[in-house]
């Protein structure tokens, strides 16, 4: 090239063409690159945008939920074409698309309705908007939080044009406290909401009423548990519960206490995809369905075959068909055999935790495979890029958030480490 005169856009854009990259980007990377006096810099440029497209990556990090990597591992392969979203095969009719996925899931967690959301930020802002508005919600002190990314109770509130009542200390709440509030005749309680400390943990001199007392007053409750685990007794795994899963609240053992409605989200421990379920009472659930906001948070084809799925595998009591639950519960042993397999690094006892703001203090027992040094940046960098965790100036890849058929690839990166 003539290094006197800038070469052309076009002509640049043009060279690169084997990227793969749609031409009007290559344009931007080599606009980018001349506007820099470098050109020769357009390349690295264009990689630059290529590897910052949604692709999917191999999770060596042992967090399960893994907020940067869309929390629960995400199965979709939709052949293109047309669903029966809102048709009813049997009648013709116009169908709803809530009569689906939400209704399985209805099912396998006990509840008379269900309605599927964007996320369960926006199942409670609907939940208060069509509930509440203009009126009081009474939540406990020591539940007024923020649950990751800016999603703060009181500010929901506040946009959802219902009011927020607050009642009891941060630390202690009793039911007596809700009680005196609601017999205030200053106030007009539409419901109470109890949200579950789902990223965070309140000890020492503490109390709380539980749901079952709460749902003893006279207004309805909405508990906003989170992490959306579907029922206590997980009959989806033949071993029952993991002792790590503790105290977490669950659907079906909420609404049996005495909540009108329960909201989760779909991608926690539900381990779906993006959503938001609100289920309880068919006249509640209703009442949020006809809301226009429902219309503004309604997911689309995609997430709701994704949910379906999810909600087919809990009615089959198949825990193994939803990757969450195969990974969070596969046999230590198993997992050391698969390390060792790799041939590569030094096996290692680690230990893989939930995340995604859900059981914050819990750690699962787990293998992995530690090298030397950071080497995150080289993995990020393989053909399928590989997440890890960097402890003590070790680079670890726990088996456990990888699937067994992404061992080869995992095994190939690392021995690319030592080239
Ligand atoms: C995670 C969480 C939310 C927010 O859920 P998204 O699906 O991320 O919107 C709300 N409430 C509780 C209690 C949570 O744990």
């Amino acid at each position: 090239m003539d290094t006197n005169r800038p070469p052309s856009v076009h002509a640049l854009a043009t060279s690169l063409a084997d990227t793969g990259l749609p031409h009007p980007l290559l344009v931007d990377a080599a606009r980018q690159a001349i506007a820099a006096g470098d050109p020769e810099s357009a390349r690295s440029i264009a990689e630059g945008i290529e590897v910052s497209l949604l692709r999917r990556v191999i999770n060596a990090t042992g967090t399960l939920l893994h907020t940067n990597l869309g929390r629960a591992p995400l199965a979709v392969e939709e052949p293109a074409g047309y669903r029966n979203i809102e048709l009813d095969l049997a009648t013709g009719e116009r169908g709803s698309r809530q009569s689906q996925a939400p209704t399985l899931l209805a099912r396998a967690c006990g509840a008379e309705a269900a309605l599927a959301v964007n996320n369960c930020a926006s199942a409670v802002m609907l939940v208060l908007a069509a509930l509440a508005p203009g009126r009081d919600v009474a939540v406990s002190r020591g539940e007024l939080v923020e649950i990751g990314g800016g999603f703060r109770i009181p500010e929901v509130l506040e946009q959802s044009g219902a009011r927020l009542l607050e009642v009891g200390t941060t630390n202690r709440t009793r039911t007596d406290d809700y009680r005196r509030r609601m017999a205030d005749p200053a106030t007009d309680v539409a419901m109470i909401l109890q949200v579950h400390q789902s990223n965070y943990k309140i000890s020492g001199f503490t109390e709380m009423p539980t749901t079952a007392q709460l749902a003893e007053l006279d207004v309805p409750l909405v508990a906003d548990i989170g992490s959306g685990l579907l029922d206590a007794a997980c009959p989806w795994l033949p071993d029952g519960p993991p002792r790590w899963l503790a105290d977490e609240p669950a659907a079906r053992q909420t609404l049996e206490d005495g909540a009108s409605l329960v909201v989760f989200s779909g991608d926690k421990l539900l381990g779906g995809p993006q959503a938001g379920i609100i289920a309880g009472g068919a006249e509640l659930v209703a009442r949020c369905g006809r809301h226009p906001l429902a219309r503004a948070l309604r997911p689309g084809g995609l997430v709701l075959g994704a949910l379906q799925r999810t909600a087919l595998a809990y009615l089959a009591r198949d825990g193994q068909a939803i990757p969450f639950w195969r990974m969070a519960t596969t046999p230590v042993d198993e997992l050391r055999a698969r390390a060792e397999a790799l041939g590569v690094g030094r096996v290692i006892e680690t230990a893989s935790v939930p995340g995604g703001g859900t059981l914050p203090t819990v750690e699962i027992p787990s293998v992995g495979v530690a090298v030397a040094g950071d080497r995150r940046a080289e993995l990020r960098g393989a053909p399928v890029p590989i997440v890890a965790r960097v402890e003590e100036d070790a680079t670890i890849c726990d088996l456990r958030t990888v699937d067994p058929t992404d061992d080869i690839l995992l095994g190939q990166a690392l021995e690319a480490l030592d080239a």
